[in-house]
């Protein structure tokens, strides 16, 4: 029997699905397209499969045959928001008993199984994009959950990934147990500027799209109110590590919540600094010299705050307030990321944008750190961060304007990935 005409088959029908877009019209009672401060009223986007097409003012009767509506007069639209720190493959651990039980308890598969559901909420949030920031013990099942959403098997936000991530030896948990024992590390345990390279090499093998490391630990709050800290990688290991993801084509996050973490850091030329707590206005200015980003996780900070304090932690929200309205007056590029997953995914990590506004930002420039911003970090900005012709159609909505109530982003009840509707009003 002839094999051909199978082929041809094949062929045949991948030419007519090439050649017969899906479009689809929503129209918008307003638009907030990422790029100006200002709403358009009434305008229709036009999404031919999953690229926008044009935006334009809407008129009646302009649809093609065959094509699908949405309707959204009653909605703001607005670009996809990105969280730029998540932990799908974590559900929540105030106390370090949470973080415990979901590393010597529960199984990768069983965490894999929770971190798809993780990726569908985020999605529903209206995160159509996120930076997973490592997988405390689960190995590389963030590269397993983003291939099995890119291939349409789950629901779930375009992720960037960074696996297992970075601290030298006896720094992260799992500690505090009997020395006898061995027990599971939330990251790869990494000493020396050698052992630095390899594992950078390692984990790209492994597919992640970031390198993360952990700079510091052990904080405590100086006469005068600098928080300051043991840095876990010296100046050289980090400096190695950073030169060889960068040398990869990859990108670099650091864990630095004070001020030597955050330091070296900086000066190992770091891409992003997370949670940033306490920064000096020293480094603060290397930041915006170097365009370095702040990802300052404020919410889960406040959000822990309780149980932390009552489990005997120590926890600095006023610092790091003090620290964010700096790191705003200096112009330090900020991205929005939550920590979602250090705090239970049941909660919408949306809550984070109105803490930016109470400490200092404007609604404008709170939604600009999740949409464009964000983007720029990823670097995605030619695809994704605002509604623009040719970009992913990556579209939320929300009930009404986030410029006058930043807290409607908390109520998104559309959402659109790739030309796809996940969640309609
Ligand atoms: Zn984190």
């Amino acid at each position: 029997m002839k094999r051909t005409p199978i082929f041809v088959l094949l062929l045949t029908s991948f030419a007519f699905a090439q050649t017969t877009p899906k479009i689809t019209y929503i129209g918008c009672g307003s638009l907030y397209d990422g790029k100006h401060d200002e709403a358009q009223k009434n305008v229709t986007v036009k999404i031919v499969d999953d690229k926008i097409d044009s935006i334009s003012p809407t008129t009646k009767a302009t649809e093609e045959k065959g094509s699908a509506v949405i309707d959204l007069s009653h909605e703001v639209c607005l670009p996809g928001l990105i969280d730029t720190h998540t932990h799908v493959l974590l559900q929540g651990d105030i106390t370090s008993e949470d973080y415990d039980v979901q590393l010597l308890k529960w199984s990768t598969p069983y965490r894999t199984i929770l971190g798809t559901v993780s990726a569908r909420r985020a999605l529903e949030y209206g995160f159509t994009t996120i930076r997973d920031l490592e997988t405390e013990g689960a190995g590389y099942a963030d590269v397993d959950i983003k291939k099995a959403i890119n291939n349409g098997v789950i629901p779930g936000p375009r992720m960037q990934v960074a696996g297992r991530a970075m601290d030298v030896t006896g720094a992260y948990p799992v500690l505090g147990y009997s020395w006898e024992l061995k027990f599971p590390k939330g990251v790869q345990e990494v000493d020396g500027a050698d052992g630095g390279r390899k594992a950078v090499r390692e984990q790209i093998s492994n597919g992640v799209d970031w390198v993360k490391v952990y700079s510091d630990r052990s904080y405590y709050v100086r006469p005068g109110g600098v928080l300051d800290d043991v840095p876990t990688f010296s100046l050289d290991e980090l400096r190695a590590i950073v030169d060889e993801t960068h040398r990869e084509r990859r990108k670099i996050a650091s864990h630095a919540a004070a001020l030597n973490g955050v330091h070296n850091s900086v000066e190992a030329g770091v891409d992003s600094i997370e949670h940033g707590m306490y920064i000096s206005d020293a480094d603060l200015q290397t930041m915006v010299a170097h365009g370095t980003y702040y990802v300052p996780t404020l919410f889960v900070g406040e959000y822990v705050a309780e149980g932390r304090a009552a489990a005997g932690a120590k926890v600095w929200i006023k610092i790091h307030e003090d620290t964010f309205r700096r790191a705003l007056k200096a112009g330090v590029k900020i991205a929005f990321g939550t920590d979602a997953g250090g705090f239970d995914w049941k909660i919408d990590p949306a809550r984070e944008f109105a803490i930016m506004v109470k400490y200092g930002m404007t609604p404008a420039q709170a939604l600009r750190s999740a949409t464009v911003t964000a983007s720029e970090l990823l670097g995605m900005q030619e695809k994704i961060g605002s509604l623009e012709a040719g970009k992913f159609a990556d579209i939320v909505a929300v009930p009404a304007d986030p410029m006058a109530d930043i807290q409607q982003l908390e109520h998104v009840n559309f959402v659109m990935k790739g030309g796809a509707v996940y969640l309609k009003p």
